[in-house]
């Protein structure tokens, strides 16, 4: 979709810090990170909620996910994915947010130098 944000980041058209790309998915750092490591991994298909996209684009998101998670070696993390405004989403793809906790961050970084 031509006006979303993570769309233009997929094509490039919008810098991002990539972290993971494949066919269907993409993934990258959050602009205003929660703690150090916090990523984002989306669907290159673009839908507004997790009902929009399909089952083939979604199964491949959380095997990402965890890949993430194995390198930050977080402990504790979280995952979460907010659908609509009252559920706090403010960017209109969707997007799993994986954010690594504050007292795990013995190693966080490893596999992302620039940080
Ligand atoms: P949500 O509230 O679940 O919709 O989260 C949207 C997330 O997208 C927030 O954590 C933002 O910091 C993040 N975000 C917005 N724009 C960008 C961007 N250009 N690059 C990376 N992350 C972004």
């Amino acid at each position: 979709m031509a006006a979303c944000i993570f769309c233009k980041i997929v094509k490039g058209d919008i810098p991002s810090f990539k972290l993971f790309e494949s066919d269907k998915v993409f993934a990258f750092l959050d602009i205003n990170p929660l703690s150090k490591g916090h990523a984002l991994v989306i669907p290159k298909h673009h839908g507004e909620k997790l009902t929009d996209i399909p089952d083939d684009a979604l199964a491949e998101i959380l095997p990402v996910v965890k890949k993430l998670v194995t390198a930050t070696r977080a402990e504790n993390y979280n995952v979460l994915q907010n659908n609509g405004r009252i559920a706090h989403q403010e960017v209109d793809h969707v997007h799993f947010h994986m954010i690594p906790k504050p007292n795990a961050t013995e190693g966080l970084g490893v596999g992302w130098p620039q940080q």
